[in-house]
């Protein structure tokens, strides 16, 4: 197990641009380090994704691990241990929908931010193969927030009206009763 520190909002490497990961070095005892750290520290964590600098290592590999269990999210949204190196987004449909989210480089607050539902992926997987998937609705809500990582950005930097922010015991008290927010 290599549990690594999840660093937060204020700590410069997640305003940092990351740099896409060296693909001749995809399999490298180095890589593969990088890749237990981000499952172990997902797995520790409680989280669904985790983007390489949110352990502070400024590259563009991030993880999404969804169970069915912890896709009480949404009805149908389950995605298994995935990695995404060097991803690219190609967006298929330009409305958007908004869910609550979380990141666990901002503990302890929910905010809810409207992005595009129906996106393409394109990316390396831990063997160097091009890959391409189709993400929609919750899944494709999940690998912007994680990409945002990649990019130096927060979930934070979308909310445009601040109401839809709260902390998130409140969150739970308050909002989740309310009919259609988690949609
Ligand atoms: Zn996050």
């Amino acid at each position: 197990m290599a549990i690594k520190n999840i660093i937060r909002m204020g700590h410069p490497t997640l305003r940092k641009i990351a740099e896409p990961y060296p693909v001749n070095q995809i399999g490298s005892g180095e890589f593969n380090n990088l890749l237990t750290d981000l499952k172990d520290t997902l797995a520790a964590s409680g989280g669904i994704g985790l983007a390489a600098p949110q352990i502070n290592q400024s590259v563009t590999v991030a993880v999404i691990e969804i169970s069915v269990a912890e896709s009480r999210y949404d009805q149908s949204t389950s995605m298994p241990f995935s990695v995404f190196i060097n991803p690219r987004i190609e967006i298929l449909d330009r409305q958007e929908q908004g869910y609550w989210e979380g990141c666990l480089s901002v503990p302890g607050l929910r905010g809810k931010v409207y992005r595009p539902q129906h996106i393409a992926v394109h990316f390396l997987d831990q063997n160097a193969h091009t890959q391409q998937i189709e993400l929609q609705g919750f899944l494709a809500t999940v690998f912007q927030h994680e990409f945002d990582h990649l990019q130096g950005k927060l979930y934070l930097d979308h909310i445009k009206d601040t109401t839809q922010l709260s902390f998130e015991a409140e969150f739970l008290e308050f909002e989740l009763d309310r009919p259609g927010l988690t949609q």
